[in-house]
């Protein structure tokens, strides 16, 4: 071999050698990227029996549960992260989470235009909780000079900020959590709550004696899951594996668990 021709091998050699180390170096960092990352699980913890905080302070609850079955049957890698109710659909817009597993109503024109739900997985409504002592039977009960707390952004926040502006409240008093609404209710300091059905009477079960559930359920609400708007894959493994937990009896299972 002449020693142009050898030299000229040996060259593209090493930059054969050197573009593929290169190019292997970056393969493995971007694949090992990918398998450590987690499908992002967002929810707000104050709503128990759906979402909520065990013992060691893990996110924890039917929906975390629920989530959990269907990550399992459909090969998702998936992580809790809590949030504030009004933050969540922000963070799935801005891709800082997946997935919004919070109790959240699906049967809200404003909210189906910015994300897209699953199949349903529990139909709720909102009620009235009052102090054990209040005279108050229901919605129709307000009066203009009372005060009612809702959970900031949800469907019971949105219900007393209309109320307030028809006149037939005081003051919407919206607390980020669930808890800080009750404690208002117990201390005096608002006359009502609104809140889900499922949620309100977790409680009373808890902790009965100082609060108690009245009137009817003002309207229908269905919990689903969130994906960001167009995220079909994700919206179909979701709705797949919902179905296979169904099948398989594990979502009656959790049902029990929870309720
Ligand atoms: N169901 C209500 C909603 O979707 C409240 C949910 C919650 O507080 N987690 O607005």
């Amino acid at each position: 071999m002449k020693s142009i021709t050898k030299k000229v091998l040996i060259f593209t050699l090493a930059i054969v050698t050197a573009l593929s180390f290169t190019g292997c170096g970056k393969k493995d960092d971007s694949s090992s990227e990918k398998s450590a990352k987690k499908l992002v699980v967002a929810t707000e913890p104050t709503f128990p029996p759906f979402d909520t905080t065990n013992k060691d302070g893990e996110l924890d609850g039917f929906d975390m549960d629920l989530m959990k079955a269907i990550a399992k049957d459909q090969n998702l890698d998936i992580e809790f992260k809590s949030f504030e109710f009004d933050a969540l659909i922000p963070a799935l817009k801005a891709g800082n989470a997946d997935i919004v597993a919070a109790g959240m109503n699906s049967n809200d024109g404003e909210r189906k235009k910015q994300v897209d739900f699953s199949k349903t997985y529990c139909d709720a409504g909102l009620v009235v909780m009052v102090k054990k002592d209040s005279k108050i039977k229901s919605i129709k009960d307000f009066k203009s000079n009372m005060k009612v707390a809702s959970q900031t952004g949800t469907s019971g926040g949105k219900l007393i900020e209309k109320l307030k502006k028809q006149g037939k409240i005081a003051d919407a008093v919206s607390m980020k959590k669930f808890d800080a609404c009750v404690l208002q209710l117990i201390n005096g300091d608002v006359e009502a709550v609104i809140i889900d059905k499922p949620v309100g009477e977790a409680y009373l079960a808890k902790k009965p004696g100082k609060t108690k559930i009245v009137g009817k359920t003002m309207n229908a609400e269905a919990y689903a899951f969130a994906v960001k708007k167009g995220n079909k894959d994700l919206l179909e493994k979701l709705n797949k594996g919902f179905e296979a937990i169904k099948k398989s009896g594990e979502f009656d299972k959790l049902k029990k668990k929870w309720f």
